[in-house]
């Protein structure tokens, strides 16, 4: 089955069913057949499916390359604004369909293929997914430049070209263990090397302050080593083809191949050391997600990475305009995290020592050009480097914020606003636990814009964190609620319910989210009822046999899909859904002859490499579905299975299938989430606490549509407080949970090592930090209402087309849209 989403592929439809020889299908076989021969070097008789991925690729690309160079053109010409997207991670998944989606090309594909006796889904399936990012951080940079191409803004990502990205998680007699994800082993058809695109970055050295001669000093870096910065384009293709944006990643190298005096000595190894060093700036990902990554590599990659972006927007605007003095009238930097924070020195740096400008004008101009979206406020994860190791590293930076720290720290005592409490409170400095640089106040005090992902975030930026920061510049912080692009998550993710859509809306559901309020009188109407479920069905079809294929384990389509993917972390609480799927075991197991809703928990996330409590929880997670699928007990109505290797492809197959999206983060702790919207967008109800988007996601598809449970923000705020992590309370008060506790302790699940969740027991009884305790006789309920809900399918039909119907404002369109207009200030066509 295929979707037709447009005329085009209409046409070739109705061309096909004729009979009739089509040119464009024509047209594109042969520039098919031409890639396999020319540039692949293989003959048809002979090609694998690797070899069509690659051959149709390159023709795909070719067609993107004119309208790749006419928006560049405009661009340029038309001197419109640029927007910069400075990002440590982009986790972009597969290409191939959505670049057929957005030029309308899949249909032509699928039937020049289908001419040569390939099958474009066999094609589609080999491409390895682009993982060079963690999770909802890197999702969202991929989701913000599809929108920006589609919305014709001209925008250009800047970040990494990882060797390796993400590791591919095995998961082996329950444990997860980590491989190499090697995902250019076939090369990449999609990038183009800019070999003659090149900057220099340097590390290390000393600082000397040359006398000039109008009796100033001018910085002077005599840096200890210089690394290349290599460009990697690959295009970004907007819906319908329109406009085409750039996504350019650095590799790393050596300035020098080999050292020739160090091999004519002999010393063949030495001679290349200096490489392995160099490049290994790009090598790998660094895997961890809310986490600390901080060593010197890190530093290494950020600094890296966000210089040769600067170095490489200045000699575009110069090249345009000719004078940096315009440089934040024509550029828009928004710095995704912290990450790229250091682009406040160095821009400074540039326009100082590089470009000779004055301290003054050149803090104006990086004022007026830079962004910072903040991503978190777990304490944990606030990027703070050694001063020493900055020092070391990159000493004029720390020279230039020490003085960007001294002036906003005189300008206040100026204004007379500056208190012995507050000093220690807003300095770049922290110098509780060593001296270190505060990433995120250099970002705050660097930017233009600072802005959270979500409202409730948002709010909570302006009360903890950036409280000093914001009540001295209280226009600084605003918000910005994540979203998703459709066309990955609805239209190439769940062709069936795209095909309905159309079929009900129109075509223009596809060209404007708000249409799908056009479903709202529908939802009651069991004819639309029954094909909507159809199409889940279908869905879940399809996932019970990629469950079956991956890990052996059989899934029943008609019971109800509760879903719970993402990253494991502790905030996230994959931990509560766990205990609640032990306790429903131990339900039914005590009643088994009583009319129990047949469930389906389906599990995928990566922990981690260093995280011994998510790996223990993926470990939980395991041996639970071990036990309760081989009970014949509580056989078709409860099933458990973990997928291995969660990624965008597999978000991919799971999401279209889920009846229930588990949303269920510690309020207060999840930034903003994009997973919930994703789910919604798919017709999922959502189980959920009042964090992140999830509120928001409540006031738009209504408070009757949504499951919501549990402890608020300010009860969290509370109970941590007062000291109240402590669950020993809360399990004596809940004997369900007592029960849970006693199995885990027991060794139920663990017979061969009884002690083994022993870690898990301590932290929720002692310090259950993440409130999973608290909540769970809340979330009990509220799992036993959704059970209520299952038992009267026109109710769940309605409830699930309305999450449909209402979540059209969650489109990154949207996003990007408000980014535009109130952050970068770049205006929209049409
Ligand atoms: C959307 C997405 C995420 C983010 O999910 P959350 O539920 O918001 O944490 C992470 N990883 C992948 C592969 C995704 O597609």
């Amino acid at each position: 089955m295929s979707a037709v989403y447009n005329r085009d592929e209409a046409a070739v439809r109705v061309r096909r069913q004729s009979r009739q020889p089509d040119p464009a299908v024509e047209a594109f076989r042969e520039a098919i057949l031409d890639k396999l021969t020319y540039a692949v070097g293989r003959e048809a008789g002979s090609a694998r499916d690797h070899d069509w991925f690659v051959a149709t690729a390159l023709a795909v690309r070719d067609r993107i390359v004119d309208r790749w160079t006419a928006s560049n053109r405009e661009a340029d010409s038309g001197q419109r604004k640029r927007v910069y997207y400075l990002s440590l991670e982009f986790l972009i998944g597969r290409l191939l369909s959505d670049t057929l989606g957005n030029l309308g090309l899949t249909e032509v594909a699928r039937e020049a293929l289908a001419d040569l006796g390939v099958d474009l889904d066999a094609v589609r399936a080999v491409e390895p997914d682009a993982a060079l990012g963690n999770g909802g951080l890197g999702r969202l940079a991929a989701c913000f430049m599809e929108s920006s191409a589609s919305l014709g803004i001209p925008a250009i990502g800047y970040g990494i070209r990882y060797d390796y990205g993400l590791f591919r998680q095995i998961v082996s007699e329950g444990w997860q263990r980590e491989v190499p994800e090697d995902w250019l082993s076939f090369g990449n058809p999609w990038e183009f090397e800019r070999a003659e695109v090149v900057f220099p970055i340097r590390f290390g050295g000393a600082v000397e302050l040359a006398p000039q001669p109008d009796g100033t000093s001018r910085a002077v870096w005599h840096a200890a080593e210089t690394i290349l910065a290599v460009a990697y384009d690959t295009p970004v293709v907007g819906w319908r083809g329109r406009h085409v944006d750039a996504l350019r990643l650095w590799s790393a190298r050596a300035p020098d191949p080999i050292e020739l005096e160090t091999f004519n000595l002999g010393d063949y190894v030495g001679a290349i050391a200096h490489r392995s060093r160099a490049e290994a700036i790009s090598r790998i990902l660094y895997p961890s997600d809310a986490t600390p990554a901080g060593q010197e590599l890190r530093l290494r990659q950020e600094y890296f990475f966000t210089s040769a972006s600067l170095q490489d927007l200045i000699v575009r605007h110069v090249r345009v305009y000719g004078d940096l003095a315009t440089l934040a009238d024509h550029a828009a930097i928004q710095l995704n995290d912290t990450h790229p924070a250091i682009a406040v020195a160095e821009l400074m740096r540039l326009l100082v020592d590089e470009h000779g400008m004055a301290w003054e004008p050149a803090w104006a101009i990086t004022r007026g050009t830079l962004n910072y979206t903040n991503h978190t406020l777990l304490p944990e994860a606030l990027e703070t480097w050694p001063v020493g190791l900055m020092e070391r590293l990159l000493p004029r930076h720390m020279q230039i914020i020490y003085l960007i720290n001294l002036l906003h720290l005189e300008s206040l005592s100026k204004a007379g606003r500056m208190t012995d409490e507050l000093l220690p409170r807003i300095s770049l400095i922290d110098e509780s636990n060593g001296r270190r640089v505060r990433m995120g106040h250099l970002a705050f005090l660097g930017a233009h814009k600072v802005n959270g992902v979500s409202a409730l975030h948002t709010d909570l930026m302006r009360r903890t964190v950036f409280k000093d920061l914001h009540a001295l510049y209280p226009d600084r912080i605003t918000n910005k609620t994540n979203g998703i692009t459709f066309r990955r998550w609805l239209q190439q993710a769940n062709p069936a319910l795209t095909r309905l859509l159309v079929e009900t809306l129109g075509e223009r559901v596809l060209d404007d989210p708000a249409a799908l309020q056009g479903l709202v009188p529908l939802s009651e109407d069991p004819a639309f009822q029954a094909r909507f479920e159809a199409q889940r069905r279908a869905n879940k079809e399809a996932l019970a046999r990629l469950a079956r294929e991956r890990i052996g384990v059989a899934l029943d389509p008609s019971a109800l899909f509760d879903v719970h993917i993402k990253r494991i972390h502790e905030y996230k609480r994959q931990l509560l859904n766990i205990l609640e799927t032990i306790a429903l075991y131990q339900a039914i197991r005590a009643e088994p002859e009583a009319d129990h809703v047949p469930r389906v928990k389906v599990f995928a996330g990566k922990a981690a490499a260093s995280y011994a409590q998510a790996k223990l929880i993926i470990k939980l997670a395991n041996d639970v579905a071990r036990t309760v699928n081989a009970d014949p007990v509580v056989a078709g109505r409860l099933k458990v299975a973990f997928l291995p290797n969660y990624n965008v492809s597999l978000a991919e197959s799971i999401i279209p299938a889920a009846d229930l999206s588990e949303q269920i983060s510690t309020a207060g702790m999840e930034a903003s989430g994009t997973g919930n919207m994703k789910f919604a967008l798919n017709g999922a109800i959502t189980v959920g606490t009042l964090d992140g988007a999830n509120v928001e996601i409540r006031d738009h598809v209504g408070a009757d549509n949504i499951f919501i449970f549990g402890l608020t923000t300010e009860e969290v705020e509370v109970r941590l407080r007062g000291g109240g992590a402590k669950g020993e309370g809360a399990i004596a008060a809940s004997p369900r949970l007592h029960g849970v506790m006693e199995a885990l302790s027991s060794g139920l699940f663990s017979p061969e090592d009884t002690g083994r969740f022993r870690p898990i027991v301590d932290a929720l009884t002692h310090n259950d930090r993440y409130l999973v305790t608290a909540d769970f006789d809340s979330y009990w309920n509220a799992q036993r209402a959704v059970d209520a809900l299952w038992r009267d399918p026109a109710a769940w039909w309605r409830m699930s087309i309305l999450n449909t119907a209402r979540i059209g404002w969650f489109s990154s369109d949207r996003t990007i849209r408000e980014y535009a207009e109130e952050i970068w200030r770049v205006p929209l066509r049409g």
